[in-house]
């Protein structure tokens, strides 16, 4: 599943496509995408609109148009967007959305699990829906301090704490795990139980694993892919994610596996500890 650093890597390649055109024709396919709202309504709100600024909120793209409103598309399993220079392939079943655009150029929307969503919002309505989901951005001005007050008072084990989008915004299975790993805190700590020279070192951890994973376009496992077709390479620097039974980097100790709040959860026994 995307998290923070696939979606930013996506923003970042879209965002020169998308930025000035106007959208001349708009066809969405799955009436999932847009639920509860009629795919053509939404399709039709769209056409004519010009992009202004493609943004990044935790996990969700943020397309504001020059109307002020905004199209808010969360890629979920395996949402992904591909830019289609000369035209839409046609036999792609996976396509749900094709965004025609005035610059020649076409946006297909791919999706073979069908959880993403794309919801268009009235410019008023942008930051009290994002306010509602997502903490932090984890890469903004964030301080470890900051970092521990959104974690005070909770007994979650930390690994759960910071899968709510509510702590902190665009952390998911795998970029937990590694920070964790860095940090060398065991996932089943309580979340608001660390001290300050912990808190520094989740901290920093997490915002070192984010950085990593933007630098590396990405983890590709299963269908991300960046919106030319290229794959990401942040999966040959996991330390811990989907490694159970492998030794330690640090102490050579097998990694273990175990579930935490129903996600596989992947540490080392011996240098994350309880
Ligand atoms: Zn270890």
């Amino acid at each position: 599943m995307p998290e923070l650093p696939e979606v930013e890597t996506v923003r970042r390649a879209i965002a020169p496509v998308l930025e000035g055109a106007r959208l001349e024709s708009v066809e969405i396919r799955d009436p999932r995408l847009t639920r509860p709202f009629d795919p053509s309504i939404v399709a039709h709100e769209l056409v004519g609109e010009r992009v202004a600024e493609v943004g990044r909120r935790g996990k969700y793209l943020i397309v504001r148009f020059d109307s002020g409103r905004a199209l808010l598309i969360h890629l979920r399993m395996t949402g992904s967007l591909r830019n289609a220079p000369n035209g839409t392939p046609a036999d792609d079943p996976h396509t749900r959305a094709v965004l025609t655009l005035d610059n020649g150029s076409d946006v297909t929307y791919r999706d073979v699990r069908r959880f993403g969503t794309w919801e268009l919002l009235e410019e008023s309505d942008v930051r009290p829906y994002i306010d509602a989901r997502l903490g932090p951005e984890p890469l903004g001005p964030l301080s470890a301090a900051k970092l521990g007050q959104r974690l005070a008072g909770r007994r979650a084990p930390l690994k759960s704490a910071l899968l709510d989008q509510r702590t902190l915004a665009g952390l998911g299975n795998i970029y937990v795990d590694e920070a964790l790993w860095y940090a060398q805190l065991h996932p089943l700590r309580p979340a608001g139980g660390l001290d300050g020279e912990e808190l520094a070192r989740l901290h920093r951890s997490i915002r070192r694993v984010l950085r990593t994973g933007i630098e590396r376009q990405g983890s590709t496992l299963r269908d991300y892919a960046l919106p030319d077709g290229a794959y990401g390479s942040m999966q040959d620097e996991f330390r811990a994610y989907g490694r159970g039974g492998e030794p330690c980097d640090r102490c050579g100790t097998p990694l273990e596996r175990i579930v935490v709040g129903g996600r596989t959860t992947t540490f080392c026994p011996h240098c994350q500890l309880l």
